[in-house]
């Protein structure tokens, strides 16, 4: 059997912290790892922001609930699993995505948790382990798994490497020129293509 392992924000769901500060209003979670490029400072910095403006998981979960899917992903998830065991292998934290994922049927999700207190405050983070991506797909491949992965940035390249085929999918120009071994595509249409062409049994549309 064929897994097909997806990354989340910017391929099935927005950025979530972007969405999140939007709906907010609060500027400063806009900044990204490209801003500041250790991850903990940045984590620190939104839990930091989070209980200044008295954001609690209950809180938090409630915005997110009013986010959506991308356009047309909800239908894509429903197509992949009727082909492949569908696996989403994403950088956020299950708290975050949940609210999401209920929107998308609760396909598997492997990512990071949150540590909460009492009172639903959000005082720290836990990741799941190191190259989380990557790790999944040599488990999968240690299990004898064929692995068809689909990503949309430099987090997913590693995964995209290790897996049997690799897709990139929304991807910014930079992350395409950077990585032309994978083939680029931008609509839920090409990436159905290209699932069906890495595939090694004969899947239709
Ligand atoms: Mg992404």
């Amino acid at each position: 059997m064929e897994i097909a392992c997806l990354d989340l924000e910017g391929v099935l769901v927005p950025e979530i912290w972007i969405a999140f500060a939007e709906k907010t209003g609060i500027e400063e979670l806009k900044k990204t790892t490209r801003d500041e490029p250790d991850y903990d400072v940045l984590m620190q910095y939104r839990l930091d922001l989070l209980r200044q403006h008295k954001l609690g998981l209950n809180e938090i979960q409630e915005v997110i609930a009013t986010l959506s899917p991308l356009e047309g992903a909800a239908d894509f998830v429903d197509w992949l699993r009727e082909r492949f065991q569908v696996v989403i292998l994403s950088d956020t934290f299950y708290e975050f995505a949940s609210p999401l994922m209920k929107q998308l049927g609760y396909p598997t999700l492997l990512c990071h948790k949150l540590e909460t207190d009492n009172s639903g405050n959000v005082v720290n983070y836990r990741l799941r382990q190191a190259n989380p991506k990557r790790q999944v797909i040599v488990g999968f491949k240690s299990m004898y798994y064929r692995t068809i992965a689909a990503g949309d940035s430099y987090n997913d390249t590693t995964m995209l490497a290790e897996a049997d085929a690799g897709i990139l999918f929304h991807a910014p120009d930079n992350v395409i020129n950077e990585f032309p071994q994978f083939p680029a595509v931008q609509t839920f249409a090409d990436l159905k293509q290209e699932f069906i062409k890495a595939s090694n049994r004969n899947l239709t549309l």
